[in-house]
Order: structure tokens, then sequence, then C-alpha cells
């Protein structure tokens, strides 16, 4: 069985971000990029099923700039065996990402779509819900825990208060949560070999998709500034503050 992988190029999680000084969005220019680490996730769990005999080919896909070519050599570095870049400049919202990843399973149909249950630029946490819907496929999202069997995926999900377990028919879209694996580094040998593997380029207009953005973003803005505490020297004088500053009780 065939194993999809959609690996986006995020600003890396140690930067810190900051907000473009026209308000358009976020700084990347000069930024530290990376594989967004809920794809590492999805990555290291399709790498440890074909481990485990019970996935063949993983094919890595990425939608974006041609450096993403870069997030998805990661990918290929992790394990996966070869990659696909839907290549635009254009800046992608979810709904187009979701129906370009259509038109590749249209062309490899794989058995499973595993990926990222969010990508920590924007958080949207769309990608892989709009996927499922417009290919009519079952989805469980936010996997803890992932087991094939006869046919069949058994999710764990990471739901409000607990844990839900579903089970789907494959085909099916699994998003990854931050539990489920513990991604491995990539190592040199295998960065190495990761040279050799094929990476196709295709276009949005190449894949019949139209990827003119639908939403308008109006402002980006830092989040205010936190007024640093107080301390206080006894309970009666956070009551009388509380009570006179505060106005809380
Ligand atoms: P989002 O809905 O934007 O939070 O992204 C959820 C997941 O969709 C990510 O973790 C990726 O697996 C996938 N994804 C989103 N954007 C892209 C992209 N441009 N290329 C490949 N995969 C993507």
């Amino acid at each position: 069985m065939k194993i999809l992988v959609p690996v986006k190029r995020v600003v890396d999680y140690n930067v810190k971000i900051r907000v473009k000084a026209d308000q358009t969005g976020v700084e990347t220019a000069n930024v530290k990029m990376s594989m967004n680490p809920f794809d590492e996730i999805a990555v290291e769990e399709a790498v440890r099923l074909k481990e485990k005999g019970l996935a063949g080919e993983i094919v890595a896909v990425s939608a974006g700039v041609a450096a993403a070519a870069e997030t998805i050599r990661t990918a290929l570095a992790m394990g996966a065996d070869r990659g696909i870049l839907i290549e635009t400049e254009v800046e992608l919202q979810p709904l187009a990402v979701a129906k370009l990843l259509k038109a590749v399973v249209a062309r490899e149909s794989p058995g499973l779509v595993i990926m990222g249950k969010q990508a920590i630029d924007d958080d949207m946490n769309a990608t892989g819900q709009m996927l499922a819907a417009l290919l009519g496929w079952p989805q469980g999202t936010f996997a803890s825990k992932v087991a094939l069997a006869d046919g069949r995926v058994t999710v764990t999900r990471e739901v409000d208060g607990g844990l839900e377990t579903v089970e789907l028919a494959l085909p099916a879209v699994v998003t990854a949560d931050l539990r489920l694996n513990e991604p491995r580094y990539a190592s040199l040998p295998n960065i190495m070999k990761a040279r050799k593997k094929p990476i196709e380029t295709l276009t949005p207009a190449a894949l019949g998709v139209d990827v003119t953005p639908r939403l308008a973003v109006l402002k980006v803005e830092e989040p205010p500034k936190r007024k640093a505490g107080a301390k206080v020297a006894s309970v009666a004088e956070l009551v009388a503050k509380l009570r006179t500053e505060a106005k809380v009780i």
C-alpha cells in the first residue's frame, strides 16, 4: 500500500515570529524555514508502518515555492521514497492545498494519506479535514496512535477530556498529533542517499487546480504586551487590591 505524506515548509518553530511592518503577515525573509513539526511526525509514522512491512512506497508532497523542495528532501532523508513538488508563488490557503492534494491522490492512488494536524505558521487545522471531505474518504484527526490491519486503520484521537478510538476503512486520511511518535533525525548517510531520490515538479495548472486565494487577510498584529505583575505582602493587601484596583470582588 502506498502512503502519501503532505509536508509544508514553515517558519522554524525556534524562530520568534515577527509581524511585518505593513501588518500584511509575518516576516519570512531571512528566517530559518523547516518542515512543519506535525508533518515530521506524519513522515515518521509512515516510515514506521513501512518498516513493519505494512506499507510499500512513501511519497512526500509539498506545495509552495521552489525552496519547498528542501522540505521534501528532509522527508526523503527520514525514509520517504520519492517526492512531488507542486510549485507556485501564490500564497496557498487550505482549500487550495486540499484541492491540489486531491489531484495528487487521483494520480497516485494511495491507500492512506498521513499529514500534520495543523501547520504552525497560520494554525489553520483545516487541510486534512477538507481533503477527506473532497475525496469522500473517512478521516481520523489528531491521531495519537495508528494501527493498520485488514484494510482498516484504527486511530486513537486526542479529544477534549480523553481519547476516542475510531476505525476507518481504507483509503483514509489521518492527521498526526504531537504524541503519535518522536520523529527520528535524518542520519548523514540517509541525507546523502536522499539526494538521489527523485522529486517530480508539477504546477497547480498541470493538476487543473485554481489556487487563487479566497480569504483576504485584513491585518496581522502582535498580541498585546503583558503588563508586569506585582508582589503583595499579605492576603489582606491582595484582597484590598482585588477590590479597589482590579475591581473583581
Ligand atoms: P493547515 O490546515 O494549514 O493547518 O495544515 C494541516 C496540514 O496540511 C499540514 O500539517 C500539512 O501536512 C498539510 N499542508 C498544509 N499546507 C501544505 C502545503 N502547502 N504543502 C503540503 N502540505 C500542506
